[in-house]
């Protein structure tokens, strides 16, 4: 099932006409419009045209994305509208999104007034025709004239040109959408997203600043998620890179992923009124290490040295601890005395590695003394069985996540070492439609640190592009829950 370009006029038809695309040329207002929708059945549709604005934030050559159209029963929203205006806005196009009004008519002077106070962008004579198709649904419209440079004005002539060029720029990325379109279903990883310690985090943030105030300081990412900061940010915390930064006396919250004793000794000397977000989990590595090096063992710390964790976890015992982040390190590292040595693990590693890394060391030091329990915590282990089970039945695995996080980007390799194509994405405006095309199941998880609503998203933009269907496969039910530190609780 292919989607098709379907465009009102000729002239719209030619500008949209690239290799690859299906343009069908469905004529002028909406009874023409109406009748073409019902002829193309359940077969994805992006109509795409030029139009006028209602408001002058819109200007001539802009591009609208529908996220409401005119339905006969009211407004009805085309789902997979954030993921085309992303995609349209990464190949260097103007676009806005927002409500499209329909109309039988020309509109001009106060009915484009009225429009906008109903809060449109743009107002054209066909979309309310395709607002029943059962398919999924797109429309775009290129502005030719606005509030300030109405039609049958001087300059019409060179904004219909500018608005075609539109058009003409965007054809590649509708023929994109068109190939993307398809039926099929998602297969939803469970669990996924927020674990207890990001959960616990965040909830440290929100408690701080509603008892003590904004702002609250946070030294480095809360947790590594560039919507969770944005979004605390915007409540009143202040992130900064050291607590050097910080004025002395005000609060400041530590990141879950932990620090160095060096830093809680900074941040005593300044005074600071210190609040610590570290999850328990990783205080739990802190421990293991502080036991290890206390009794004069080397500590061979399995993780990534760039990665705050690490940082911290290796600040316990810096004459001590060797970072060892992969097999072929593992084979030559040479502690002062074989027999006195152990290991510990960052927490977010994929598991499989991690157990080959130790058991190379396991091999060459018989006497090496590990953790009771393995370090990766429970939240990376079941995130990383249940990509696992969706990516051996999926065309494409989507995993929500940052770029700094590392259980996200444990989760983008464990998918592909399962043989899925797997990408790495903050949010739906990452994803590339051309990923799309051919893959019917669709595989979607999210790292601990990527709030639910970005995959609730992701699955609403899917199921926009005919992946109706939801398929939840759940390894194992979590209900793990930390205590708040007593200066928030
Ligand atoms: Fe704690 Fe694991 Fe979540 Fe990291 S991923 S915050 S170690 S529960």
């Amino acid at each position: 099932m292919t989607g098709v370009v379907c465009a009102p006029l000729r002239l719209e038809a030619a500008a949209l006409r690239v290799p690859g695309a299906r343009v069908l040329h469905t004529g002028m207002g909406p009874r023409r419009s109406a009748e073409a929708a019902a002829r193309l059945g359940d077969t994805p549709a992006v109509l795409a045209g030029v139009a006028g604005a209602v408001t002058d934030r819109v200007r001539p050559g802009d591009l609208v994305v529908a996220t409401e159209i005119d339905g006969p029963d009211g407004p009805v929203s085309p789902p997979s509208a954030p993921l085309l205006a992303a995609a349209l806005r990464r190949h260097g196009l103007t676009v806005h999104t927002g409500p499209i009004a329909c109309s039988e008519t020309l509109v001009e002077g106060a009915e484009r007034v009225r429009l906008a106070e109903r809060g449109a962008l743009a107002v054209d004579m066909e979309s309310a025709g395709f607002a029943t198709v059962p398919g999924p649904l797109a429309v775009v419209r290129s502005v030719v004239d606005t509030p300030g440079h109405p039609l049958w004005r001087p300059g019409t002539v060179w904004r219909g040109i500018a608005g075609l060029r539109s058009l003409r720029a965007a054809a590649p990325v509708l023929a994109d959408w068109c190939a993307a379109a398809a039926h099929g279903e998602i297969l939803l990883a469970s669990p996924r997203s927020f674990c207890a310690g990001v959960d616990r985090a965040i909830e440290i943030v929100e408690r701080a600043l509603a008892r003590y105030g904004a702002p609250v300081y946070v030294r480095r990412q809360i947790v590594h998620n560039a919507h969770v900061v944005r979004r605390l940010e915007t409540l009143g915390a202040v992130f900064v890179k050291e607590v050097e930064e910080v004025p002395a006396g005000a609060t400041t919250v530590l990141a879950a992923h932990g620090v160095a004793p060096s830093v809680r000794k900074a941040a005593a000397d300044r005074g600071v009124h210190l609040i610590d977000a570290t999850c328990p989990l990783v205080t739990k590595v802190h421990n293991e290490v502080r036991r290890y090096s206390a009794r004069g063992d080397t500590v061979f710390l399995i993780g990534h040295a760039d990665h705050e964790e690490v940082e911290g976890t290796l600040g316990e015992a810096p004459d001590q601890v060797v970072v060892v982040e992969d097999a072929a390190a593992a084979a030559q590292v040479r502690p002062p005395d074989p027999e006195k040595v152990a290991y510990a693990m960052q927490t977010t590693l994929a598991v499989d590695e991690a157990e080959e890394i130790a058991a190379v060391l396991r091999k060459r030091f018989p006497a090496m003394s590990a953790p009771r329990r393995d370090d990766i915590c429970y939240a990376t282990t079941n995130r990383q069985r249940a990509v696992r089970v969706v990516a051996e039945h999926a065309d494409l695995v989507l995993v929500v996540g940052s770029g700094n996080s590392s259980n996200s980007k444990r989760l983008v390799e464990v998918a592909r070492r399962q043989g899925a194509p797997a990408h790495l994405i903050d949010d739906v405006s990452e994803v590339d439609l051309r990923w799309l095309a051919g893959a019917s199941r669709v595989g979607i998880t999210a790292g601990a640190s990527a709030p639910p609503h970005l995959v609730d998203e992701l699955t609403r933009c899917l199921a926009g592009l005919g992946r109706t269907a939801l398929r939840e496969s759940q390894v194992a039910d979590e209900d793990v829950q930390f205590t708040l530190p007593r200066e928030v609780d």
